[in-house]
């Protein structure tokens, strides 16, 4: 399925909560779904109430929008947290967290995860001090992700660095704000995941 073009601001009204798709604007009053809380469309003010599998595929697809991860690549990270021990749902979150476009976005490295994926194609960004222009690439812990040397200077970069600078960055991630690298401690638990996402719906959808 081709990825979404039209206006994000309509998914986070369709799932009737901030999928925090526009970076700064999001944290702003001028918020659409602040002003419009209702989802989009004629009969966005008189939806009737989700059934049970409703409720799961809304989940599901809260998550693949919030993280932006397509229905193929969001079912394959569904198998590979099922392989693995532990809870699978939390399993799951954890490898959406552990994308390289996440984890540029998480360290205010870009203002969203959108704007993430295009820098990381861009090839901004090293693993290990390697190139890595693929936003869907996991990351493990030990990890060391930076900004290549030449893209410090771009006005781009220097843009994206100073607006997202007071952006809180979790305890998973260790980053150097001298040097612009960081390193991945561990993948996060549940509790460190900001996600608005409730995972077992989706286990159960997929479990059917
Ligand atoms: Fe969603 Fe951000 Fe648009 Fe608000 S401003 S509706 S959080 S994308």
């Amino acid at each position: 399925m081709a990825r979404y073009t039209g206006a994000v601001c309509k998914l986070c009204r369709r799932e009737g909560k901030k999928l925090f798709l526009k970076g700064d604007r999001c944290y702003t009053g001028k918020c659409a779904l602040e002003r419009r809380a209702y989802a989009p469309g004629q009969h966005g003010q008189s939806r009737k109430k989700n059934s049970e599998y409703g409720m799961q595929l809304r989940a599901k697809q809260q998550a693949r929008r919030y993280y932006g991860i397509q229905e193929g690549q969001f079912y394959k990270y569904f198998e590979m947290a099922n392989k693995k021990s532990g809870v699978t749902g939390e399993n799951l979150l954890q490898i959406c967290e552990s994308r390289l476009d996440n984890v540029v976005y998480t360290l205010g490295w870009a203002s969203s995860r959108a704007e993430a994926r295009q820098l990381v194609t861009h090839a901004h960004y090293r693993v290990n001090g390697n190139k890595v222009d693929i936003p869907s690439y996991l990351l493990k812990a030990g990890d060391v992700v930076s900004i290549k040397d030449k893209s410090r200077d771009s006005d781009k970069i220097k843009m994206v660095l100073e607006s997202n600078a007071s952006r809180p960055v979790p305890t998973w991630l260790d980053l150097n704000r001298e040097t612009l690298e960081a390193k991945v401690l561990a993948l996060p638990t549940r509790e460190q995941i900001a996600a608005p996402v409730e995972e077992q719906l989706i286990v159960e959808l997929y479990s059917k």
